[in-house]
């Protein structure tokens, strides 16, 4: 039976890469129905920390991934002890100053790669290597092997940075007569600009990805495409899917560059698809953790705003900036949209406002037949009353439709914004 592991140092965030390496592993155990286990690697006293551990934890959940069974290995230093002992013992290892060496013999070793193929390693640094520190806590090569054999892991998947480990581990395992798990060695992430991510190339840990308001669905959904792909150019796929169609021949071979870009045009897509009780809550709850959220506003207003937005957001946290004039009156006009006040209309614009005023129902379909026809009788084209209109009822030069947006936002709102027009012309004019 297939057995998988993700095994995180709690020494920092999750980060991207991490969430990766732990989504393979776990799309490919549920995948086979088998099990898959998360393996706390503790053994640095001093690095590790509850606080990244907390986070590693509610990432995960977060992005949709459980397991189903957890391990710590500071728990376990009796275990790794009793393996040095046995290879004391067998006289494959020896201790000095406080030190529990580990001594091989060099030779060709091969390791067999489930992406790369056969990997050929004709050296290895250096003869020996300590696997229980003075401290008595064991090193990662060492812990890792015990670990991986007597939990029977049966595919260790992780990230192509721990290559270089591997021959070590198959010295470790011959040492012990363990039986060799098959071996996947994930390719880089790399950034957009084609080096390591790293901060400097903005966020990455998922973290800070949560912070802005990305959604798990989508973010799950990006990682996943992050060196694999189900085939026909498949791209929006829930987990669900996913765990249905998870091959590890469809890994790539090469380093696939983390897309901000394409990231944000995923998050757009899942939020499009949201239903609107699903997403207003989802919206209100990140913008009040942030303190973000406006006072004052009904659930009604709430969700019309919302729905105004969806279509046009790729964070959570975009929607309040771009929907400020929604929940306040004292925006200014933006530059961009200034330059659709050049020519001056304040005589048809307060012409426009008196027949809006008139409505005795403020739709979209009503206020669009109303203002297309004023526009007629002015002599205008639609467009020559619906810029300016737009920087007056909301300071920005694009948006969502400015009929929607004028039913939202309501009769009083509105007259009383196509006023504070007029007035910014004639000002302007004196
Ligand atoms: N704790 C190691 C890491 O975080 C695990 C590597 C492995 O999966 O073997 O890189």
């Amino acid at each position: 039976m297939v057995k998988t592991r993700f095994a995180p140092s709690p020494t920092g965030y999750l980060h991207i890469g991490g969430a990766r390496t732990c989504l393979f592993s776990w799309l490919y155990a549920r995948k086979c129905k088998g099990t898959f286990i998360l393996r706390i690697e503790d053994t640095d006293r001093v690095r590790s920390k509850k606080e990244y551990l907390d986070e590693i934890l509610e990432s995960l959940s977060w992005l949709g991934i459980d397991w189903d069974e957890i391990f710590y290995q500071s728990q376990r230093f009796q275990v790794y002890r009793d393996f040095a002992a046995q290879l004391i013992q067998q006289g494959n290892a020896y201790e000095s100053e406080g030190a529990i060496f580990f001594r091989y013999d060099f030779k060709t070793i091969e390791v067999n790669d489930l992406i790369r193929g056969k990997i050929t390693f004709t050296e290895l640094a250096k003869e020996e290597e300590v696997i229980i520190k003075s401290d008595g806590s064991p090193t990662y090569n060492f812990s890792c092997v015990i670990d991986d054999a007597s939990m029977h892991i049966t595919h260790v998947i992780r990230g192509e940075d721990h290559i270089s480990n591997t021959p070590k581990q198959m010295l470790m395992y011959q040492a012990l007569g363990f039986d060799i798990p098959q071996f996947v060695h994930l390719p880089l992430i790399l950034s957009e600009e084609g080096g390591r991510m790293s901060k400097r190339f903005g966020a990455t840990s998922l973290r800070e990805y949560r912070a802005q308001g990305f959604v798990p669905e989508a973010v799950v959904n990006y990682l996943m495409l992050l060196g694999w792909s189900p085939g026909e150019d498949r791209e929006i796929m829930s987990l669900d899917q996913a765990k249905e169609l998870f091959e590890i021949k469809d890994i790539n071979k090469t380093a696939s560059a983390f897309s901000l870009t394409k990231l944000n045009w995923m998050n757009s897509e899942y939020i499009k698809k949201m239903p609107l009780d699903k997403l207003a809550p989802l919206v209100k709850d990140f913008l009040k953790q942030n303190n973000m959220f406006p006072h004052n506003v009904t659930d009604q207003y709430w969700l019309q705003v919302v729905n105004l937005f969806k279509e046009r957001i790729p964070t959570l946290s975009d929607l309040i900036e771009r929907a400020y004039f929604c929940f306040y009156d004292d925006f200014q006009y933006a530059p961009e949209a200034q330059a659709t006040l050049v020519t001056k209309r304040p005589g048809e614009v307060a012409m426009l406002k008196e027949r809006l005023k008139g409505l005795p129902d403020f739709n979209k379909e009503d206020i669009e037949k109303e203002f297309r026809a004023t526009a007629s009788d002015l002599g205008l084209k639609t467009r020559d009353l619906v810029h300016p209109v737009r920087c007056g009822l909301t300071g920005q030069k694009v948006g969502p439709g400015l009929f929607e947006t004028m039913e939202v936002l309501g009769k009083e709102r509105v007259i009383s914004r196509l006023d504070r027009l007029v007035r910014y012309w004639e000002k302007e004019g004196s």
